[in-house]
């Protein structure tokens, strides 16, 4: 089969010392009784799901969290054995395979349990399916809002011949990354007015993605979401800044493809919209808005031999234009997103440019854009 991107010198770089870096310290500031569970949804936030979670283990994560139930398939294809949790709704129909592969889920309403439970005999499973109860505490996102549907829930998942594991329960917080803390304190009472219905707490308690555990220790549970942060991004953008230093794993580069000298008056791109005010030279790069490299990002700029260029006209599907400050050999190194000499462009640049979060633009990144991995000894 082709893999689309083996040829291609267009490539995402993942540093996994500087994952495993992330995790580390997060590992040292959190309580000891308290476990990390790696967020790998969305392919890794772009760095590749599988890489990323075989480093997350190495670097002491004891279970995983994805956002749809092929993500948690694919973790257990390449051998992971851990406990993994699928953050998002999983449609009912899917019940037998959810349990047969051990997975855990989020829930949020008992007739999902009870359409759950019809598919689990039909099938004649008997596996207990593993159930994460989802609280909506001020989310607005999927959970159960209220001490009775709560109660509700829990008479169902611990009834006699229940084909279900409580195994959890969970929030969500909307606010952990900013400073003004009033909704975040909000939420934190109607979690544990919630969780006070329960007599007896499952075994994982959690409630901290990155910025909760990074802001608001003091209220993990025993299992702490790391998502954003053990990829070395700080999740708040730039309005807090983290307790230890967060090690970016990612970098974009690409080379030159194409080098001309381009006449006073010429235009480039669609549109026409750029036009040489002298005699320029002009390096094609062969990216574009297919690859998550996104059309917004006119105007914005690259890294070519230590120098920040000018992306000039518009950014195409597949290609882009520079202006050079001379003229460089075909095959010459791009930096799109890292560091090349003493210039560094991160994630969070590309994203304030676009007007958007880093997350985005992580996780906008193609497939088929090669993924080239690193482990140790980097500087
Ligand atoms: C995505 C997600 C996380 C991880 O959030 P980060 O901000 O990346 O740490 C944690 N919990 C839930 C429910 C999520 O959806």
């Amino acid at each position: 089969m082709v893999v689309i991107g083996e040829h291609r010198h267009t490539q995402v770089h993942v540093d996994l010392q500087a994952i495993k870096h992330n995790i580390n310290e997060e590992m040292t500031r959190k309580d000891p009784l308290t476990e990390l569970w790696a967020v790998v949804k969305a392919n890794g936030y772009g760095h590749g799901i599988i890489q990323v979670a075989q480093a997350a283990k190495q670097a002491g994560a004891t279970g995983f969290c994805v956002a749809v139930l092929d993500e948690a398939l694919a973790l257990r294809q390449a051998g992971i054995t851990a406990p993994i949790l699928v953050l998002g709704i999983v449609e009912p129909e899917f019940a037998a395979v959810i349990a047969e592969h051990d997975i855990s889920v989020a829930v949020g309403s008992t007739d999902w349990l009870a359409q759950a439970a019809a598919v689990l005999a039909a099938n004649q499973v008997a596996q207990p399916l593993h159930v994460h109860v989802a609280l909506d505490t001020g989310m607005g996102r999927i959970g159960f809002q209220t001490p009775a549907e709560l109660a509700d829930a829990v008479n169902v998942l611990r009834a006699a011949n229940s084909p279900f594991d409580f195994e959890g329960i969970f929030t969500h917080f909307a606010t952990a990354d900013q400073a003004d803390d009033t909704y975040f304190m909000h939420q934190l009472s109607n979690w544990k007015a919630l969780i006070a219905v329960v007599d007896e707490l499952p075994r994982y308690v959690h409630v901290s993605n990155s910025a909760t555990s990074l802001w608001h220790q003091a209220c993990n549970g025993n299992v702490i979401r790391f998502g954003v942060a053990l990829y070395g991004l700080n999740p708040s953008g730039t309005e807090l800044s983290a307790p230890y230093h967060l090690q970016p794993a990612l970098s974009l580069t690409a080379e030159l493809a194409f080098v001309k000298k381009l006449a006073r008056g010429k235009s480039i791109s669609y549109g026409a919209t750029y036009t040489a005010a002298q005699d320029e030279w002009i390096g094609t790069v062969p990216i574009g808005y297919a690859d998550g490299y996104e059309r917004r990002l006119q105007g914005f700029h690259v890294l070519v031999d230590g120098q920040v260029c000018e992306i000039v006209g518009r950014v195409c599907m597949d290609q882009l234009m520079v202006r050079l400050p001379k003229a460089y050999p075909v095959g010459t190194k791009v930096t799109l997103v890292g560091t090349d000499g003493d210039q560094t462009i991160s994630l969070q640049d590309v994203a304030d440019y676009c007007g958007t979060i880093h997350y985005e633009i992580a996780c906008g990144l193609a497939t088929r854009l090669p993924r080239v991995y690193t482990d140790g000894e980097s500087d």
